[in-house]
């Protein structure tokens, strides 16, 4: 793999780390911890790359976009075996929930970069400013700092660059510690775009520095223009307290709690097959798993047997191989994580009804797809993000209960309704939450014209759509005057003139005989010359 020797930098590295296949422990490569002086150095070059890419017409901007989405397509699967080994998830999941959508989403901010950069006329309504023509347009922010995660360690970034590109912004990115690969990669594929569309003599509008949390704080230090920040709220919180002393705006994606609502009216067998998959795939290690399932009352005790059957059959291993259904986490520390919240339901009364327990023996990492019900608020399971491979249910009585206990959370990220179309959708509108499927889950993520974000702890402000790109451009407003030889009534002096304005004012918002009357009071500002 990767020697990491991708830093172009007069500055010295801070050192080295190292990655490993969390499914072996096997190490897998070595990369430079990029120092303050370096990344400084990245945000510069950005700066410099940003001058011409964003005068470049957005056509050929957007031809690079699309020459990327058929790079990744056509590099698919050794893309999704790099993303698989270092982030463990199988390798259908690498396909379609990395490199797939990550595609997507080159396609997408290269068809509609045009609609969010298009100027708009503004007409003014004031008679006072009728002589004037205003017009709103769009600009690139300048450099976009990206930092990112390593559960979706390819279309995260990638989504987000694409957006910050495709509206004329330079990328200066933060790849996770866990994950730096994956994000060399893409730094490969548009370098390639770029000199396949003409670009090659071109500074980069794409800087990938690799590190761990100092180069991130390094990044949020930096002379960036926007940060968009993915990851989890601790460090979010500690991301926004530095962004906020230098009043540097950020997108915070952080984690999610979301809850799955199944009504009496659900397909019992499709439910219960999303309720599984929402929670084990990518080992439950996705910001919008289903964290907390709440089932009527009716359906709970053939819900759990049947999730009970299903979570039986999956193939727990490593996600190279082609059965496995359910990969490692990332690592220890995230084993360690969801270990110490089941052991905590199990010791405060919650029946673990499958797994519930590390699976040591095949390899570091693993965890036992695990269901566990009667579990309550006061356990951290049900508080805090638990991001592994645990689906944890619990009956309702009624639709009001239901949403009670969905709205009941810190988090706001996303949530699914599943029931007749209409009785679950007028569930779905009373969810506080960012985003909310009816009997679908996870797939928002993968519609690229839809905006991803959350509330409360989950986070502030949207990426992907067109709301994501209109994050990274900053509005300009023009106004030009017609009567350029003309000073205004308004303007000194100001002797003699306030009742004639008064009678101005009261021609805008009166009508009738009062309106001839009133012009007829203003007539002394037009006697009254202005200095
Ligand atoms: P993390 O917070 O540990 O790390 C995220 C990134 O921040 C990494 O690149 C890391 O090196 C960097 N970092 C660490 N300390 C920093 C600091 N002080 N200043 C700046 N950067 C710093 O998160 P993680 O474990 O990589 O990701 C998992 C979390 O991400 C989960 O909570 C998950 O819910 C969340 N997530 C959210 C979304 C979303 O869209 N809302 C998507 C994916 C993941």
């Amino acid at each position: 793999m990767d020697t990491g020797i991708h830093l172009v930098s007069s500055a010295a590295p801070s050192g080295r780390f190292a990655t490993s296949n969390p499914a072996t422990g096997q190490p897998l490569g070595e990369f430079p911890i990029a120092s303050a002086e370096q990344v400084a150095e990245a945000v510069a070059r950005a700066r410099q790359a940003q001058l011409w890419w964003s005068q470049t017409p957005l056509v050929r901007r957007s031809a690079v976009l699309r020459r990327v989405a058929k790079l990744l397509s056509e590099e698919r699967e050794a893309l999704a075996r790099v993303i698989t080994a270092e982030s463990g998830k199988p390798l259908q999941e690498a396909l379609l929930s990395d490199v797939m959508v990550a595609a997507d989403a080159a396609v997408f901010c290269a068809e509609n970069a045009a609609a969010v950069l298009r100027a708009q006329s503004v007409p003014h309504a004031n008679p006072a400013l009728r002589f004037k023509r205003g017009e709103l347009s769009f600009a690139p922010l300048g450099v976009i700092g990206i930092i990112a995660p390593w559960n979706y360690p390819l279309s995260i970034p990638a989504a987000d660059a694409f957006a910050a590109l495709a509206t004329g912004n330079a990328v200066v990115l933060k790849p996770s510690e866990l994950t730096p690969q994956t994000a060399l990669e893409l730094d490969r594929i548009l370098a390639a775009a770029l000199d396949a569309e003409g670009f090659a003599n071109q500074p980069r509008p794409f800087q990938v520095v690799t590190g761990l949390g100092p180069t991130g704080q390094a990044l949020v230090a930096s002379d960036i223009d926007k940060l968009i920040f993915t990851g989890s709220v601790a460090t979010g919180r500690r991301v926004a307290t530095a962004a906020a002393a230098r009043l540097l705006p950020v997108i915070l994606e952080l984690g999610g709690k979301d809850a799955m609502i199944v009504l009496d009216d659900a397909a019992l067998d499709t439910a219960t097959s999303a309720a599984v998959w929402g929670s084990m795939m990518n080992a439950g290690q996705t910001c919008i798993s289903v964290e907390r399932c709440y089932v009527h009352h009716t359906l709970f005790p053939r819900f759990l047997d049947l999730c009970h059957d299903k979570i039986s059959q999956l193939k727990v291993g490593d996600g190279s191989l082609p059965d496995t259904d359910v990969g490692p986490l990332i690592s220890q520390a995230q084993l360690q994580i969801v270990d110490r919240q089941v052991e905590e339901a199990r010791s405060m009364g919650a029946g673990v009804l499958t797994g519930g327990q590390p699976l040591s023996g095949l390899g570091p990492n693993f965890y036992a797809p695990t269901l566990i019900t009667g579990v309550t608020t006061a356990m951290s399971l049900m508080r805090e993000e638990t991001f592994g491979p645990v689906l944890p249910i619990l009956p309702f009585q009624t639709d009001e209960e239901a949403i009670q206990f969905a709205n009941a959370s810190d988090f706001g990220l996303s949530a699914s309704v599943w029931g007749k179309t209409a009785h679950a959708t007028a569930l779905a509108r009373r969810i506080r939450a960012g985003s909310v499927l009816v009997n679908d889950l996870l797939s928002g993520f993968a519609v690229s014209a839809a905006p991803h974000g959350g509330l409360k702890q989950s986070g502030i402000g949207r990426t992907h759509g067109i709301l994501g790109m209109q994050e990274l451009v900053r509005p300009v407003y023009l106004d030009v005057d017609l009567t350029p030889r003309m000073k205004k009534l308004w303007w000194y002096p100001y002797a003699g003139n306030f009742a004639p304005m008064s009678a101005f004012a009261e021609i805008v918002h009166a009508s009738g005989l009062r309106r001839l009357a009133a012009v007829l009071r203003t007539l002394p500002l037009l006697r009254n010359p202005r200095r």
